[in-house]
């Protein structure tokens, strides 16, 4: 066990996970901090953020709850450039040489260079092969009092049972809606509602930001924009016309993606953010009035489409309204 530390933890910006957060704070406050954790769960999960967090609570000088991310470790911590966090992976190799884990058990041996520990991340334990890991279990074992191992990978089972048993195992869970939902509409803003919830249905923070970062228009989608903000007849007739064969199936998510997509412009008209260049686009050639007769159509379609009148006369009607 490491020695004494006698404080609780502080998780701001790792969300959910309650049940982890007592735990955790619970090994701080009754001394048991553990000398190696195994941190799982899918890409973009937040084991990153919650490795990073409890090195730099390991690390903190600063009293009350830790990391306190004032004092110069937990500055050097969070920056990046703290000598006594110490990443252990080749990013060039599916597995990591054997001989670099040897060099890593070595300089276990060597005292912290500032910090009151050394601490060890594999970012992608999973990388470890089992030649590796029995290195290792020999540090793991008996390591120094102010080693510290922190173990990611998206599956806990990728390990031995022998390393396994060695450590605290810190498991991620999904995260409700309720969490997810704001902590995206801060962190990507200027989306429509629409594709925060589809984005949130992976439950994981990482990955519902990834997914919003990837989402391009459709070319649909950017044509219609286009064509609105431009006020051009003929490219809006040929883009709603290349639409008439469409299933309803298909044509209906189109249409609600355009009205959450202008409802989000005209938000834009009166101050709110937007992230699609497209949409600036429409906010700064279309009036306010415009782009709300717009979205009227476009949600009358959606009536119509729900109602079973065919793709074509949809289309038809929406190239005469728009
Ligand atoms: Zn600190």
């Amino acid at each position: 066990m490491v020695e004494k530390c006698e404080q609780s933890m502080e998780f701001t910006g790792f969300l959910g996970n309650e049940q982890l957060k007592t735990r955790l704070s619970g090994m701080f406050r009754r001394e048991k901090a553990s000398h190696c954790y195994l941190i799982s769960g899918p890409e973009g999960s937040g084991k990153h953020t919650l490795a990073t967090l409890l090195a730099a609570a390991l690390q903190c000088t600063g009293g009350g709850e830790v990391p306190c991310r004032r004092c110069p470790q937990c500055r050097k911590l969070f920056s990046g450039s703290h000598p006594d966090f110490i990443s252990v992976d080749d990013e060039t190799r599916k597995t990591i040489p054997v001989e670099q884990i040897r060099k890593t058990c070595a300089d276990v041996f060597i005292r912290p260079n500032e910090g009151r520990r050394k601490i060890y991340l594999f970012p992608h334990a999973e990388k470890l092969t089992p030649a590796d890991q029995n290195t290792l279990l020999k540090v793991l074992e008996e390591p120094p009092d102010y080693a510290v191992f922190l173990l990611l990978a998206p599956n806990p089972g990728l390990l031995l049972p022998t390393v396994r048993s060695r450590c605290a195992e810190l498991h991620l869970s999904p995260l409700q809606e309720s969490a997810l939902l704001p902590a995206l509409r801060q962190r990507c803003p200027g989306r429509s509602e629409a594709e925060y919830r589809c984005a949130a249905v992976s439950g994981y923070l990482g990955q519902a930001i990834a997914i919003l970062e990837q989402a391009e228009p459709s070319p649909k989608t950017a044509a219609f924009l286009e064509a609105f903000a431009a006020r051009d007849t003929l490219g809006m007739l040929e883009t709603l016309t290349s639409m008439e064969k469409w299933k309803r199936e298909q044509l209906l998510p189109a249409l609600q993606e355009w009205s959450a997509l202008l409802t989000e412009a005209l938000s834009a008209r009166y101050g709110a953010p937007v992230s699609n260049p497209a949409l600036q686009t429409v906010r700064d050639r279309r009036t306010a009035r415009e782009i709300l007769e717009a979205v009227e159509a476009l949600r009358q379609a959606e009536t119509w489409c729900n109602a079973n009148v065919g793709t074509g006369a949809i289309c038809g009607a929406l190239a005469v309204k728009l």
